[in-house]
């Protein structure tokens, strides 16, 4: 027997209706490009991403044709967000931070139709738009005065003049809620990027899942700034799950930096932030040096690269501020785990409650995972056993855009290439990439662990922890430091600093300090050519 109730389909046009319904007139901020502070808000919003749609009609984009954005994190955007895919076209956001070439190879691979940027993007757009063979309409996301005469861009038009005079009605299609709505390339460390191809349903799940109470905790009462880009996987669903909550959002642009950032959780009232740890690094320096507070703020997402626990315990400790280290993928829309403590874990001390708190978290409803090893043999979830981490869910890829013939999955689950221990109250702790563990004499050294202890030396501002080659061990690991400024700390002196913190074997046999570590388009340490470029490098005999 069926059940008798209504079959809604979930829309990301509903989530937009939703919000300029019900949170019309709660405030969307930007920070422009052109540095000062736009003010908007979701019944704005809503009006102008229904104009963003009749300019797609009007230029004859068809249904599932790829419209591209190159943009920060602002009110345009945030339109294009709901525009594009509500209208039943594709949004495609690309990352400004990777080469030419490589956005020129995914703009053909996507076969992007349109292409949106903002202005700070437009040397990017001069040197890929002759080799960009699918795009007929390029928009830079300006005023009218603003668009440059003399770009060499063949029919460039501002977005304002573009959308501008289009109509604010527009009746959003009923489209089946497993249409494509957005999609995202991974970053491609190795080989050529994969895009994951997400729908209106698996987007509107995940947002759903972001609001709960022990993931983001989302609600109308919140200001949200996220640092963390919507050019890369949808700035982990927050502009959706900000419209589902009708929460306030706050966009910072192109200003990243420590003062910038505090400027705007400070006027914005700003109550979550989100964003990976190296901008919190800056921000943290920028309090410190200044001796500043935060007067709104109260927890703060970091994901996207392992949390060090010097930052956790700074934003506790020093600024009362809770740290939600979440972690997720690209082809997981992004998030799959979180980290909050469950109802038993109140009561112990706040040493202990600290050493959940470092994990990357739980599982959220809807994703369920688990560790195998190489014969695919599921482990213990002791806390000890570790093996390659393997997820399901609605909002897990289960192929790639144009490779549908080749799936990924293992029986049904998604290889990460994460490698990871479950405890027995079921907190997920990453090791590692599997491509960077380290192998000692047959056993393992988790690189994340190393790298957070150096972390936690105060004269350290980045460390990176690889594997060298080794006749004895196969391989032994050591760290490459960045120092803070003006910072003394030696080789000796750091190296001593593990003892008592890890086994003694697991104790790197070197440091190498560095004046930077190679940093990838989405913020994170890049190994692969952090060993390039210690190619000539030898262990201490
Ligand atoms: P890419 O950089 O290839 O696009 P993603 O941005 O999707 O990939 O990053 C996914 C990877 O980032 C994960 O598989 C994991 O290795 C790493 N990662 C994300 N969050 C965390 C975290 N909290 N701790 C450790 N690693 C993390």
């Amino acid at each position: 027997m069926l059940g008798l109730m209504q079959q809604q389909t979930l829309l990301i046009s509903d989530m937009i209706e939703f919000a300029e319904k019900h949170h019309g007139d709660t405030e969307v901020i930007s920070r422009r490009v052109e540095g000062d502070i736009h003010r908007s808000n979701w019944a704005t919003i809503a009006a102008r991403a229904r104009q963003v749609a009749n300019g797609l009609d009007q230029w004859k984009i068809a249904q599932g044709d790829r419209v591209a954005t190159l943009a920060w994190n602002g009110y345009r955007h945030l339109e294009l967000y709901f525009g594009v895919s509500g209208s039943g076209r594709v949004l495609h956001t690309l990352n400004p931070r990777l080469h030419p070439e490589q956005i020129t190879w995914i703009v053909n691979h996507a076969e992007d139709t349109v292409l949106c940027f903002d202005l700070s993007f437009l040397p990017i757009v001069q040197k890929i738009h002759q080799d960009c063979k699918t795009v007929k309409h390029w928009v830079a996301m300006c005023d009218p005065d603003k668009l440059p005469s003399d770009s060499g861009i063949p029919h460039l038009v501002s977005y304002e003049s573009w959308m501008g005079q289009q109509s604010h009605q527009y009746a959003w299609p009923a489209l089946d809620e497993n249409t494509a709505s957005c999609m995202c390339y991974t970053s491609g460390t190795t080989g050529n990027p994969k895009a994951a191809l997400y729908s209106h349903r698996s987007t509107l799940l995940h947002a759903y899942a972001c609001a709960l109470p022990d993931v983001m905790c989302l609600s109308a009462r919140d200001s949200i700034l996220p640092v963390v880009p919507m050019f890369h996987v949808n700035a982990w669903g927050l502009p959706y799950s900000a419209a589902m909550v009708g929460a306030k959002l706050v966009f910072p642009g192109a200003a990243l930096d420590g003062k910038s950032v505090y400027e705007l959780l400070e006027s914005e009232k700003v109550t979550l932030a989100a964003g990976v740890p190296t901008v919190w690094q800056m921000l943290l320096a920028h309090l410190k040096s200044g001796g500043l507070r935060f007067s709104h703020l109260t927890r703060t997402v970091i994901g996207g690269s392992a949390c060090p626990p010097a930052m956790i315990q700074a934003f506790n400790d020093e600024y009362g501020v809770e740290v939600l280290h979440a972690w997720g993928m690209t082809e997981l829309s992004p998030l799959g785990t979180l980290c909050t403590l469950k109802n038993k874990h109140l009561a112990l001390p706040a040493a202990e409650q600290m050493k959940i708190r470092l994990k990357q978290g739980r599982a959220i409803f809807g994703i369920d995972f688990k560790i195998v090893d190489d014969q695919g043999k599921e482990q213990p979830n002791d806390g000890k056993a570790y093996g390659d981490l393997l997820v399901k869910g609605p909002w897990v890829i289960k192929a790639y855009f144009k490779q549908e013939g080749a799936s990924p999955l293992q029986d049904g689950w998604f290889p990460t290439g994460d490698v990871a221990t479950v405890d027995p109250d079921g907190f997920l702790q990453i090791t590692d990439r599997s491509k960077d563990v380290i192998k000692s004499g047959g056993e393992w050294i988790s690189s994340i662990d190393v790298e957070n202890i150096a972390m936690a030396h105060a004269d350290v501002a980045m460390a990176a922890c690889i594997g060298m080659p080794h006749p004895k061990w196969d391989e032994r690991p050591i760290v490459v430091v960045v120092k803070k400024a003006d910072a003394k700390v030696g080789r000796d002196e750091l190296l001593k600093f593990y003892e008592g913190k890890i086994a003694k074997w697991q104790i790197p046999d070197d440091v190498v300090f560095v004046e930077s570590i190679p940093l990838g388009a989405t913020g994170k340490m890049l190994k692969t050519r952090l060993r390039e470029q210690l190619a000539g490098y030898q262990l201490p005999a």
